[in-house]
């Protein structure tokens, strides 16, 4: 019988382990030579940053046994042999289904190490309400030959046309190639108004832009172009977590920005591993202080057409 003790937001705790790591020396990221311990080292140093967006809501993680030059896997079912730190989910639609993954403290943040996971991707609601979701994505994904600066715009253009939806605009790097937009909810539109809102401002920013924009997937209308990724939005669908590693050469995280740290000098892998905890003591804050309670209700379906420039 599966444990389902997780509940959202759960206060962020000292930062003290009590996960048991096997092979503590396993080397994660070889070029930098982090390790197991070293990333668990990373997330109990960030603990109290990352822990608001990893808890408490549904998970998918991409697990590298062997460290970033080895074999992975997506996974977002529960396994035999799962760290007791981590707790098993039922998704109330999915009732016959295996049971999901969910983390609630830090220990389990630290089980999800020992189990080799080096993304985490967090679905944008809680268990506490699955069918409201809480966070919007918006995934902007460069084609070939798109320059830094190009995203950067497509970022200000989502913000706008968040913020003239009543919402608030937070971003991100992804730790890859791209930008993520992230805008806080109330739970209170489904997944279907979440969706239809998000699909509908990607399609108007290449409606009203087609040489910069596209909305949809086909890799051939890609190039030169910034895919507008909304399909974040739809029930079961995740996107990497802030301050979750990314299982890619340089060991990058997906860091949170402030809007006008946004420049040419801080590409989408700027910040890893090794430069992030540093970065957070510099700051003394989070640099997305107020997240939460800047969180909005998704009105009607409202998106503007007008060019910003
Ligand atoms: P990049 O900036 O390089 O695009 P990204 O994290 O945004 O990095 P995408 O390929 O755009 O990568 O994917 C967006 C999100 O979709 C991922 O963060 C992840 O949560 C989800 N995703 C991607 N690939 C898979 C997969 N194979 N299985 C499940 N979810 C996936
Ligand atoms: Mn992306
Ligand atoms: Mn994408």
């Amino acid at each position: 019988v599966p444990k389902t003790k997780a509940k959202a937001g759960a206060a962020p705790k000292a930062a003290k382990r009590r996960v048991r790591l096997t092979h503590p020396d396993r080397v994660y990221w070889p070029e930098q030579g982090i390790t197991k311990e070293g990333l668990a080292d990373y997330y109990t140093e960030i603990w109290r940053h990352i822990a608001p967006h990893v808890t408490g809501r549904p998970l998918a993680l991409l697990r590298c046994p062997n460290g970033i030059a080895g074999e992975s896997f997506f996974q977002k079912h529960a396994w035999k042999g799962l760290n007791p730190s981590i707790d098993l989910v039922k998704d109330p639609k999915d009732d016959a289904g295996e049971p999901l993954i969910s983390i609630s403290d830090l220990d389990g943040l630290l089980g999800l190490v020992q189990s080799a996971a080096l993304e985490i991707h967090p679905w944008g609601a809680t268990t506490a309400d699955w069918e409201h979701p809480d966070t919007i994505v918006m995934d902007l994904d460069p084609g070939e030959d798109v320059p830094w600066q190009a995203v950067i715009d497509a970022a200000l253009e989502v913000r706008r046309r968040l913020e003239d939806a009543g919402l608030a605009a937070f971003v991100k790097t992804s730790g890859g190639k791209g930008l993520h937009v992230v805008a806080p909810l109330k739970p209170k539109a489904d997944w279907t108004a979440v969706k239809a809102f998000t699909k509908g401002m990607a399609e108007a920013m290449a409606a009203d832009d087609p040489d910069r924009y596209v909305a949809t997937i086909a890799k051939a209308k890609r190039r030169g172009r910034i895919l507008i990724d909304y399909l974040r939005n739809q029930r079961g669908s995740t996107a990497v977590a802030a301050f979750s590693t990314r299982a890619r050469p340089g060991a990058a995280v997906s860091a949170p920005l402030s809007w006008d740290e946004l420049s040419p000098a801080i590409g989408p892998a700027y910040f890893t591993v090794e430069n992030m905890p540093k970065r957070l003591a510099a700051l003394d804050a989070d640099p997305w202080e107020g997240f939460r309670g800047a969180a909005a209700v998704l009105g009607e379906v409202k998106v503007s057409r007008g060019k910003s420039r």
